[in-house]
């Protein structure tokens, strides 16, 4: 053991794991607000939402996902659990939600499915900005429609929800990676390009020159970047129905007034892609190299892998703390203050402020108050930080007088009113 290992388990007793975050108030209003949109955002278009489990038995994973990616290679959670089972943290949702969409035999009860879902990812990855090793993904599914007018619909989708969101700056790159017709001459004309230049390939690619060429196209490392840039075009070896889907594809976005560029080079990092592949990126930013919000594209070819009829289906995922750090804005404007605080003097004031703070919530309200005997002054001081918009205050005098204190936290001025007009007078100022 060495290094931070060496402290031993009482350390890592107060520490989150490497690379897992801790999301608290005031972010959590950011991410609130991002999911409340996305979420209706979705809906809005006819999706569902579906929940998975966050671990599925390995071989789901290295089936879909395919087995010389790197996802599979070297950055999945597996562990055997106490029925020696091979378990895996789930590193995507599409692999999960397609094992449920099999499972449940939904394609039997539905032509179309669009589903949609929201949770922690794992991946064992070198820990930096804006790549972690539990790091949260949106991602919506869309089986059984082969036409490239749903890719486009989706894509749409997604611009629709970072312009309402306020995100400014983007760009859409999307491309088609053939399927399995098409792909066998590409690999091969892949090979035929790269092996004479394999000395300047990373050791990495090399590896994959022999494993998987086409994952060449997607490494990061700089030298290889250089050769992928001469590298051929998929667009070049593309059968006719896939030239038809991508032409098909531009059409579409093209009349949703989608603005994007065509990269032929550009790959995902999921082996299961056919056809149409995508990528939304924030151009400004802190984000650096890991710009990508969202990655997307066909995979017709799973469901059917997976033991299941052939079924088309399309779909993207955005990670959520890429889009939370592109999204403008402090995260305390993203809390919702309360509308109401009451300060009480007093057992019998605060029991009676207990029975009206409840009293309001049930109206939809805003309301807390102070549990704690505190001077009026450090009450009042309370309301200020937490930003309430009105203050009631209730002490012995006014309990007997059936009267309470409005006080108004923006104009600074308050007043007695009958305890009885409470809530027509906080309508009138809260408007
Ligand atoms: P990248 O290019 O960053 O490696 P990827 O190709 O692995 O992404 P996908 O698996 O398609 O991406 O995931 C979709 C989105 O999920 C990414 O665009 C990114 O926003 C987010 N994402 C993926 N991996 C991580 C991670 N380790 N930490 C944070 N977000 C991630
Ligand atoms: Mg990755």
């Amino acid at each position: 053991m060495s290094g931070r290992d060496s402290q031993g388990p009482a350390d890592d007793a107060l520490r989150a794991v490497k690379g897992m975050n801790d999301i608290l108030p005031p972010d959590s209003a950011k991410w609130n607000y991002v999911e409340k949109r996305a979420r209706a955002t979705f809906e809005n278009h006819g999706y569902r939402e579906v929940r998975t489990p966050v671990v599925e038995y390995t071989p789901l994973f290295v089936r879909s996902i395919g087995d010389t990616t790197d996802v599979v290679e070297k950055e999945m959670y597996t562990f055997t659990d106490r029925d020696q089972r091979s378990l895996t943290l789930r590193p995507e949702g599409t692999a999960g939600a397609a094992r449920a969409f099999l499972e449940h035999s939904v394609h039997v009860k539905e032509p179309v499915t669009r589903w949609y879902y929201s949770g922690p990812m794992f991946r064992h990855e070198r820990a930096q900005k804006g790549r972690y090793r539990q790091f949260y993904q949106m991602g919506v599914e869309a089986y059984g429609v082969a036409e490239p007018t749903v890719d486009a619909e989706q894509i749409a989708m997604l611009m629709t929800l970072f312009g309402d969101l306020g995100i400014t700056g983007l760009e859409t790159a999307v491309n088609n990676v053939g399927g399995p017709a098409d792909r066998p001459r590409f690999r091969d004309a892949l090979v035929a390009y790269f092996t004479p230049r394999a000395g300047e390939l990373c050791p990495d690619c090399q590896r994959r020159l022999t494993t998987n060429p086409l994952r060449i196209l997607d490494c990061k490392v700089e030298g290889c970047k250089a050769l992928v840039a001469g590298a051929p075009s998929i667009l070049d070896f593309l059968s006719d129905g896939s030239r038809a889907h991508f032409d098909g594809l531009r059409r579409a976005l093209d009349a949703l007034d989608v603005r994007y560029v065509v990269e032929p080079r550009l790959v995902r990092g999921l082996d299961y892609y056919t056809g149409t592949v995508y990528e939304v990126r924030a151009t400004g930013g802190e984000l650096g190299s890991q710009n990508t919000l969202c990655g997307g594209g066909r995979y017709d070819a799973m469901v059917g892998e997976l033991g299941g009829p052939a079924t088309p289906a399309v779909g993207f995922a955005f990670g959520m703390e890429r889009l939370v750090m592109t999204l403008p804005g402090d995260a305390e404007g993203f809390e919702i203050p309360a509308d109401v605080f009451f300060a009480a003097h007093g057992e019998p004031a605060r029991l009676y402020c207990l029975k009206r703070a409840a009293e309001l919530r049930a109206r939809g309200f805003r309301a807390e108050l102070e549990h704690r005997a505190a001077s009026m002054k450090a009450q009042l001081k309370r309301a200020d930080r937490l930003k309430a918009r009105v203050v009631v205050v209730v002490g012995e005098s006014e309990l007997s007088s059936q009267q309470v204190v409005l006080r108004d936290m923006k104009a600074g001025e308050q007043r007695s009113i009958p305890a009885d007009d409470l809530v027509p007078e906080l309508k009138k100022l809260l408007r």
